[in-house]
């Protein structure tokens, strides 16, 4: 993957009294260390495809690196955070600190546009697709629905005629839902 395609809360740090070159060595390192961090949940995505690494700086010789969690009180935060300590220490990162920032909150937007695809691969309905069906609402089989609010389209056949089953999936952050036409069970990733 190229580097040059990253999103825009990509920082890069700088490190005082060292050459240009090594300044931006140092934050690639850091951000390649971090895409081999997968999320807790959903371990085709790391937390960077997540989108909640907002942010790495070095402060001095102190490598600050700042996380969204998908929401607050989020189960997976501590699990992610201690991940992500584990990984910076292996990868050399001795001196750093971790910050959690909750404002702006996460959003789906947040999401790498190729990790959206592989996320339905998963077998998981990317966040978007609620948002995606909701022109689906004044559809008329969707009226007689007896669920309300949007569709999320199957990620195995793309139907709109899913039901949800329970608002808790296999984990606290997804819900499960069940497609009425290929009968297949998944999991839709809640936007929070
Ligand atoms: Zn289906």
């Amino acid at each position: 993957m190229a580097n040059e395609a990253r999103p825009s809360p990509y920082v890069i740090g700088t490190v005082s009294g060292l050459p240009a070159g090594l300044r931006v060595l140092g934050s690639e390192a850091v951000w390649k260390t971090l895409e081999r961090v997968p999320d807790p949940e959903i371990p085709v995505l790391s937390i960077v495809d997540l989108g909640i690494v907002r942010g790495v700086e070095w402060r001095g010789d102190e490598l600050v690196v700042t996380v969204t969690p998908t929401y607050s009180g989020c189960p997976a935060t501590e699990l992610i955070m201690s991940d992500i300590g584990r990984a910076l220490e292996s990868a050399g990162f001795a001196k750093h600190r971790l910050e959690i920032r909750l404002s702006p909150t996460w959003t789906t937007d947040w999401i790498a546009a190729d990790a959206q695809a592989r996320l339905a691969d998963y077998g998981v309905a990317p966040p978007g697709a609620k948002t995606a069906a909701t022109t689906h609402l004044i559809d008329a089989t969707a009226l007689s629905r007896r669920d309300k609010g949007p569709s999320v389209r199957c990620p195995r056949c793309g139907s709109l005629h899913t039901r949800e089953l329970s608002r808790f999936g296999s984990t606290p952050c997804k819900a499960q839902y069940r497609c009425d036409d290929c009968l297949e069970p998944f999991d839709y990733f809640k936007p929070h």
